[in-house]
């Protein structure tokens, strides 16, 4: 039994208190915080008429590690299930630190003036972890998360040497919307504008952004082009498997989604550093962009189709060349029948609670800092069958 903090009210906080309470002989007491209480309210009052389960409310701050800490103490806290945004990642894990609580994140640590941060920031509280007698799990979501669960899985139960991986991502979903995230706006457009990265023969490569471009085949679901972008799971499976000899990883893109991306793009409105717009009143481009796209939970109103996220194995098994894809399918509709939220957030926040599950029933346990793929990936798989994302593997090709 373990008393769980989520912290973020956003479609991915409004999933992990979904799925907190269908759980709730592990979970005894969960409380939802965020900056915005009436958003929590709305979640709690949802799941008590859904599940009959109370759950705890506070407004937040997590920007500040005291405001953690002291919520922490007052609710005797085991675990925090941090959903809210990647700026949040390292006050929430000084304040795990300082009350030796359990941590677990779905996006790495980055800061407003940089997007392109790497895991050293959080890798580098390993030792605090340590000294804390506790432990945080890193990028425990979709991608990153199960994709490298996948990874790991491939690894120890189906080849005897891993040598390729490649990651894809595909959202066949239709909100209806010409151009719109599907979580928050400002981090997923940070993402995107990044240039592409993968890992081949022992070193980095880089790209322009969009420069590689293939046309995919996802099972069940069909064909799509799909675009190599920088993904942050490469970084962590590339240090935990260092004989890989190459990582990749790509998403689907519609032609109609691209024609927005690359007009805003091609006019500023992704950049960073903040322009005057009148006498003394500054505002980053790319911040009025993320005010003015629909509210990623707006969507939820005429999402329809499949989102399909997989990873494609490639390596020997008994002295045979064999490839594997793993993957699953999540039917948007049945995502927010169930939570009332749509599959990017419901891929996210399942993987997120069963992180939680596993950490609270010491399945998962190790003190410090790990990522997911450092751990046994059967039992994260047998509860993604039980709660409600389950996995396909199936062989592709084997040759001599
Ligand atoms: P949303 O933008 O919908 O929600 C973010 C929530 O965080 C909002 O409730 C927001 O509050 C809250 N928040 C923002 N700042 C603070 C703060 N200082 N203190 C407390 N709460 C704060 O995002 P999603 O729910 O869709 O996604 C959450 C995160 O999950 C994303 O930012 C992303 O990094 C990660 N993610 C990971 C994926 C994976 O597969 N690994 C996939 C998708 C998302 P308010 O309502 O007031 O704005």
């Amino acid at each position: 039994m373990a008393n769980l903090l989520i912290i973020g009210a956003g479609g991915v906080g409004r999933v992990s208190a979904f799925k907190a309470a269908q759980n709730k002989d592990i979970f005894q007491n969960i409380v939802l915080a965020s900056r915005t209480k009436s958003k929590c309210d709305e979640i709690a009052k949802d799941i008590k008429e859904k599940l009959g389960v109370e759950i705890k409310t506070y407004a937040l701050d997590a920007n500040k590690k005291e405001n953690v800490t002291q919520l922490i103490n007052k609710e005797n806290i085991d675990i925090v299930c941090h959903v809210a945004l990647p700026y949040q990642n390292l006050p929430i894990m000084h304040a795990c630190i300082e009350t030796s609580t359990a941590y677990l994140d779905t996006a790495l640590a980055e800061t407003e003036d940089n997007p392109d941060t790497y895991y050293d920031l959080q890798w580098e509280l390993d030792e605090d972890f340590k000294k804390a007698n506790t432990m945080a799990l890193l990028g425990c979501g979709f991608d990153p998360g199960v994709t490298s669960v996948m990874v790991k899985y491939a690894a120890d139960y189906l080849l005897d040497e891993l040598e390729e991986v490649e990651i894809y991502d595909c959202n066949f979903g239709d909100h209806g919307r010409h151009f719109a995230t599907n979580f928050d706006p400002e981090i997923n457009l940070r993402e995107l504008n990044l240039p592409g990265k993968y890992w081949e023969n022992g070193e980095w490569k880089t790209t322009k952004p969009f420069e590689i471009q293939v046309k995919h085949s996802y099972p069940e679901c069909g064909e799509a082009t799909s675009i190599l972008i920088w993904h942050e799971e490469l970084e962590s499976i590339v240090k935990h498997f260092p004989n890989l000899k190459s990582a990749k990883f790509y998403m689907c893109f519609s032609d109609k989604y691209l024609y927005h991306f690359n007009a805003l793009k091609n006019v500023g409105m992704f950049d960073i550093e903040p322009i005057e717009v009148c006498e003394g009143c500054k505002i980053s481009p790319l911040q009025f962009l993320a005010k003015v796209l629909p509210d990623p939970q707006d969507l939820v109103k005429n999402y329809k189709g499949q989102t399909n996220i997989g990873v494609i194995a490639k390596g020997k098994k008994d002295g045979k060349k064999k490839t594997f894809y793993i993957y699953n399918i999540c039917d948007h509709q049945k995502a927010i029948e169930e939570t009332g939220a749509h599959c990017v957030s419901y891929t996210t926040g399942v993987p997120a609670i069963i992180g939680c599950k596993l950490m609270a029933e010491k399945i998962w346990w190790k003190e410090g800092v790990h990522n997911v793929e450092e751990f046994d990936a059967k039992p994260f798989f047998e509860e993604m069958d039980k709660q409600g994302l389950p996995i396909k593997v199936v062989i592709e090709i084997e040759n001599d």
